[in-house]
């Protein structure tokens, strides 16, 4: 006689309990309606009883619902509302609600689209986006992708596939040989990179300090002229979207050198790349089709939920062989096999959230979508530009504000209260040695009202501030 598996049993019940799916369902979607009008920031009541989660690994099992009520009762209040139109922080991106029903259906699946055989759905969706991307950025037909967690993977790929060209240029294969003794890879990027574009050199070996660094202008953009002659053993990367500014490098005519000199080319595109897909901003991306690999997210400027990004490569063999994947077990078929394309075996189909997103939207939703981002940008530069005490640092090319007041204390203690208040969220940064407050506007969900209501929130602090210097003296 078998033992009988409690727990086995009790699972059992759990899938027979429609009420558990239903309440985490209702919570959830209750969660997404309110939060539009929340305090963006949670409060301090909720990050206290962010305690209830203190406690030792629970000895014995517990009741679905119980860990379910637990979670949306401290876990809920304790979010940060990214999802909602009045969080300019970092750089994040809200998510189109179609993409987040898709991925509730997708979860109750669990997929993983490592081999065709694993999941024909994750095969084929990824396929399709694969040449929606393709004809969206106006790539070369031979250009491949991997469905990544985000940028920095996707550069990390990027750069994995040049260092496996560059040498193989070399008669040196990487992957066999190791980089102990190999020829020597050369390094350019602008002073301005991403901090994940350093981490990527750093992870594959490259090593920081043999990084030539390009002078940048007062956009943080890299000065062509100062790029130093490049060659075939040359790792070019450049920049759609510089992380404060929002500036674009020029790709025309760097990517036009390059290709001439044999260099490889990889620009980090995090959010901006998304701007070749708008009619009226595809200029700024010009020439950036002449590059060889391309990273660009989805979780940010696309608006689909967390973790999604995508690693575009036109050099199919660098790609696979860099991140070749073997093993006795491994099938392979005719059709898409994911993980030749990404550094994991296993991972979640992220694709169907970028699908149903991009079949939701059409051509003519991303184009209005992200043109929409833009525009609330300049209405909140403008907003801020006629107000006494705040100034604007940079040219809102796309959807970053850099925005300062009169002295390093003003600004830093100006923003510190506009957290408090809680209307909106922005974070800091540093330009030029400055203090600077940095707004992204990434968010499906803002609105005209949601500028002008952030806008506000930015001039009370300042005022509330400066009154406050004013007793102090
Ligand atoms: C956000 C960002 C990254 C990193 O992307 P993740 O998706 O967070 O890994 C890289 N480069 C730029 C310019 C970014 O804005």
């Amino acid at each position: 006689m078998t033992k009988k598996s409690t727990i086995q049993d009790k699972m059992y019940s759990d899938i027979q309990d429609e009420s558990i799916f239903t309440s985490a369902q209702t919570n959830g979607y209750n969660y997404l309606t309110e939060i539009f009008d929340r305090n963006v920031f949670p409060t301090e009541k909720a990050l206290t009883d962010l305690t209830y989660f203190d406690e030792e690994m629970p000895e014995h099992s517990s009741n679905a619902h119980t860990v379910l009520e637990h979670l949306h009762t401290y876990g809920s209040p304790a979010t940060v509302t990214n999802m909602g139109g009045r969080y300019f922080g970092f750089v994040c991106g809200s998510s189109v609600p179609v993409g987040l029903a898709a991925k509730n259906l997708a979860t109750y699946w669990d997929q993983s689209p490592t081999m065709n055989v694993l999941s024909p759905i994750g095969s084929k969706l990824e396929t399709v986006v694969e040449n929606w991307l393709k004809n969206i950025f106006n790539l070369p037909k031979r250009t491949v992708a991997g469905f990544v967690s985000g940028t920095s993977m996707a550069t990390f790929c990027g750069l994995a596939a040049a260092r496996y060209r560059l040498l193989a240029n070399q008669n040196w294969n990487i992957n066999e040989d190791g980089f102990f003794n190999a020829p020597k890879i050369r390094v350019v990027t602008g002073k301005q990179a991403h901090s994940t574009v350093l981490k990527a050199i750093s992870l594959l070996g490259f090593g920081k300090n043999t990084i030539e660094w390009v002078d940048v202008d007062n956009q943080g953009k890299i000065i062509p002229e100062l790029i130093p002659e490049l060659d075939n053993t040359t790792l070019l990367i450049l920049q759609a979207g510089n992380v404060n500014s929002g500036s674009f490098d020029d790709f025309e005519s760097i990517c036009e050198k390059a290709n001439k000199a044999g260099a490889w080319v990889h620009i980090d595109g995090a959010f901006g790349f998304w701007v070749g897909a708008v009619n009226q901003l595809k200029h700024l991306t010009k020439g950036a089709e002449k590059a060889n690999s391309w990273a660009v997210d989805g979780h940010k400027t696309l608006n689909t939920p967390y973790d999604s990004g995508v690693v575009l490569c036109e050099d199919k063999e660098a790609l696979m062989s860099a991140l070749h994947m073997s093993g006795r077990y491994i099938i392979t078929s005719k059709e898409r096999d994911g993980t030749f394309y990404t550094p994991e075996m296993s991972r979640r189909a992220r694709i169907v959230e970028l699908w149903a997103i991009l079949k939701y939207l059409g051509k003519s939703g991303v184009d209005e979508m992200i043109l929409g981002m833009h525009k609330r940008a300049q209405q909140f530069a403008n907003e801020l530009k006629n107000e006494n005490g705040f100034t604007i640092l940079n040219d809102v090319v796309f959807n970053q504000i850099l925005v300062r007041c009169n002295t390093d204390e003003l600004t830093v203690k100006t923003l510190n209260r506009i957290q408090k208040l809680r209307t909106c969220w922005v974070g800091g940064s540093q330009w030029k040695g400055k203090q600077v407050i940095r707004i992204s506007v990434c968010s499906w969900a803002t609105t005209e009202s949601d500028i002008v209501k952030s806008a506000n929130s930015f001039k009370q602090a300042l005022r509330e501030v400066q009154k406050l210097t004013l007793i102090a003296k």
